[in-house]
């Protein structure tokens, strides 16, 4: 019998449960060999532990290297910190990779999109770097140093060549932030020079926004610094079918830690209406990244199948149907 993967789940807040169980009995039924560790965290556990990010959540991806987690609300404007920064700074989960692809049978304004998103996952205005100066002004640090840009630069290049990727891009606002900008694209410059094989270029954000929205398929692998990667992924997203389709993984040298872009949706919560799709995906860059390449094909597979049959589809992509209909759909499409 193969040997299974021990896998930290972390079912998270708001919509994070239901789409959690629907992942988990679709990967049941196609027999992935994983076991899972599950452990809270987030609001949920705040009351109870006094933090939202226990030490022994950390400790169990530390041990097992491998994460499912499922989006953790965090309190606009006050209350807590974000765990999932806290998440990604404690294991140095540097490298947050994001795939934005045309899926079949999906309503989408575009039909060509084939981009991979690698963002800067520790630095950057999050690193929560930030104070009150009076009552009238706040501010916060946007903090850039050049061993953390080289390293994510490294990533993408590396991403390029492994995954038969043509083209990085370098996105920034360095017309603006002269300093940390500008450090950013002098490293990934300097790391550019190494793979030749690959074309380099770089944009501006503002102008990457606009163009991602007239002709995406002109982009392949982008490299960008903390908050435009957050932002231009959720446009990414909205490209391909919206934030119920799209994937993500935080990578680091360590540990991995996979999960949808999306967040906990709160005002979905609790009505089996979510899609499940983006964590499903998430689940198979995990087995990908595990060495389980035929079972993550054959979920993608069946997953593909339901969504190119497009009667069992959920609110977002126009269907009605509910988490566990969309689920079961697609563990009857499973060979
Ligand atoms: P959100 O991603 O939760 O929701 C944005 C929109 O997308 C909403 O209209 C929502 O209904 C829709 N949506 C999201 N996921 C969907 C799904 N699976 N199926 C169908 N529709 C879906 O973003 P938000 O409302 O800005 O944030 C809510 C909370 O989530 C906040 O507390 C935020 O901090 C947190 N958040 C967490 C993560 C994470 O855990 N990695 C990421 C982003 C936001």
């Amino acid at each position: 019998m193969t040997q299974k993967h021990l896998v930290t789940l972390i079912p998270g807040d708001g919509i994070g449960p239901e789409i959690t169980r629907a992942v988990t009995d679709i990967l049941q039924a196609a027999h992935a060999p994983v076991e899972w560790e599950e452990q809270t965290a987030g609001a949920a556990v705040l009351e109870k532990e006094g933090e939202v990010l226990p030490q022994r959540v950390l400790d169990s991806i530390a041990k097992n290297k491998v994460a499912l987690k499922g989006p953790i609300t965090t309190p606009i404007g006050k209350g807590f910190r974000s765990v999932n920064v806290a998440l990604r700074k404690a294991l140095d989960l540097y490298a947050c990779v994001r795939p934005a692809k045309t899926l079949p049978g999906i309503n989408s304004r575009y039909s060509g999109v084939d981009l991979v998103i690698v963002r800067e996952n520790t630095e950057d205005l999050y690193a929560g770097i930030e104070r009150k100066v009076d009552d009238d002004t706040a501010e916060s640090i946007k903090r850039i140093t050049r061993g953390a840009s080289e390293r994510i630069a490294r990533y993408a290049f590396d991403y390029a060549v492994q995954n038969n990727r043509r083209k990085v891009t370098a996105v920034s606002k360095a017309n603006i932030c002269k300093f940390s900008d500008g450090l950013f694209l002098e490293a990934v410059r300097t790391v550019a020079k190494q793979y030749p094989q690959i074309a380099y270029e770089e944009v501006l954000v503002d102008n990457l926004c606009m163009q991602l929205v007239i002709n995406p398929e002109a982009y392949d692998v982008l490299v960008l610094p903390n908050l435009y990667g957050d932002i231009v992924s959720d446009l990414a997203a909205g490209l391909t079918g919206g934030l119920g389709v799209a994937p993500g993984a935080n990578i680091g040298t360590h540990a991995a830690v996979f999960e949808a872009v999306h967040g906990s949706s709160p005002t979905l919560a609790g009505q089996n209406k979510a899609n499940p799709t983006a964590l499903l995906l998430s689940a198979c860059l995990m087995l990908r990244h595990l060495g389980e390449a035929d079972c993550a094909q054959r979920v993608e597979n069946a997953l593909m199948g339901v969504l190119r049959e497009g009667t069992t589809l959920t609110f977002d992509l126009g269907g009605t149907a509910t988490t566990d209909e969309f689920a079961r759909a697609v563990i009857a499409h499973l060979k």
